[in-house]
């Protein structure tokens, strides 16, 4: 194995992000003012800036502090502030295109209804891209433990916001809660109207939970997926489908999903022919952003230069980005895979 080139400058690979939960995408110093602001106590988990245990987060005490970060955003002005400031981060990243995932039903109450939440945030994703010239998108995500009635209602909710920015329908939370058949219906009125389908599976349990989820769903992609690897007939099965597993290298590792990050199975599933998307997650609970995950991939992993772009490539790929914009990002992601070392700028941090 040959050593790491860290003088790659991965802020400088153009690139996507297709996997980042809206709570979880917010910086942690709004957290902190948030809380300050309204009053809410947080645990000192959440307060510490450098905590040095997210290696041992696991799946119950993730939610609760999801949860719990996700009790400041209260107010309009509150969400359009962090969807402004992912969209700076997406840029300070090197991503050119965002698709959010949102769960518009947590917002509801607090917002006024179920359409209202949408506005806001088809609203203050539209002002964020003029803001910074980041592409966004949005999935609404649906919340696999809540019945399945309700992630028909969002559904049909997120088709009628189709032309304003949704792209996707997706299910989220704890997998081993709420099966994928139970939300067929739901995926089915998502994909007649024009939704892609991109769900999470393979993450908590195994690949038999990526063979239901395809078959049950239809996905584009699968939030996470890595599991897949327990079964090659199922790495087969999303080989043969084009589907795109969306790795997500610091929430795996907290998670406990895989014991660290030279047991991620990126080279496995590319090696079989599926595509990988490589992404944050939640970078306000798991500590690393985008970026930091290619650097997983370059200094963990070995990844080479062209490897990189290759992953690049394939988040422009497995989007939804328009053609014309496509094209661009990857003539940009040729550049930097052909970039001679002698015109590199100095290396950085990511
Ligand atoms: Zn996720």
């Amino acid at each position: 194995m040959t050593a790491p080139d860290r003088d790659l400058d991965l802020v400088a690979l153009p690139k996507t992000h297709l996997h980042l939960h809206l709570t979880g995408g917010m910086r942690h110093a709004t957290l902190v003012e948030l809380a300050d602001t309204y009053g809410v106590r947080l645990p000192e988990r959440l307060i510490e800036e450098e905590s040095d245990d997210w290696r041992v987060l696991g799946w119950p005490r993730f939610q609760r502090l999801y949860d719990l970060a996700r009790g400041v955003l209260r107010t309009a002005a509150d969400l359009k502030r962090l969807i402004r400031e992912i969209a700076e981060d997406e840029a300070a990243n090197g991503s050119r295109w965002l698709e959010l995932q949102i769960t518009p039903s947590g917002y509801a109450a607090r917002l006024g209804d179920l359409v209202t939440a949408m506005e806001v945030f088809c609203d203050a994703a539209a002002d964020a891209e003029r803001a910074t010239g980041v592409g966004i998108r949005l999935i609404v995500a649906a919340n696999r433990t809540r019945p399945a009635w309700e992630a028909e209602t969002q559904a049909r909710l997120a088709v009628r916001f189709a032309d304003r920015g949704v792209v996707g329908f997706g299910l989220s939370n704890d997998e081993r809660v709420g099966a994928p058949e139970d939300f067929a219906k739901a995926f089915r009125i998502a994909r007649d109207g024009g939704l892609s389908a991109m769900p999470h599976a393979g993450e908590l349990l195994g690949a038999d939970s990526v063979e239901r989820t395809v078959r049950a769903l239809r996905p584009l992609r699968i939030g996470h997926g890595v599991r897949a690897v327990e079964d090659p007939d199922v790495v087969a099965l999303l080989a043969d489908q084009g589907i795109a597993c969306e790795v997500c290298p610091a929430s795996n590792v907290a998670l406990g999903v895989v014991t660290g990050h030279d047991e991620l199975p990126l080279r496995r599933l590319e090696d079989a022919g599926v595509p990988v998307v490589l992404a944050a997650d939640d970078p306000l609970l798991f500590g690393v952003p985008l970026v930091e995950q290619y650097a997983v991939a370059r200094d963990v992993l070995a990844y080479s230069r062209a490897e990189l772009a290759r992953l690049a490539r394939s988040s422009v790929r497995c989007s939804t980005m328009p053609d014309a914009l496509a094209k661009e990002v990857l003539a940009g992601i040729d550049t930097w895979e052909h970039q001679r070392l002698s015109e590199r700028g100095p290396a950085t941090a990511g």
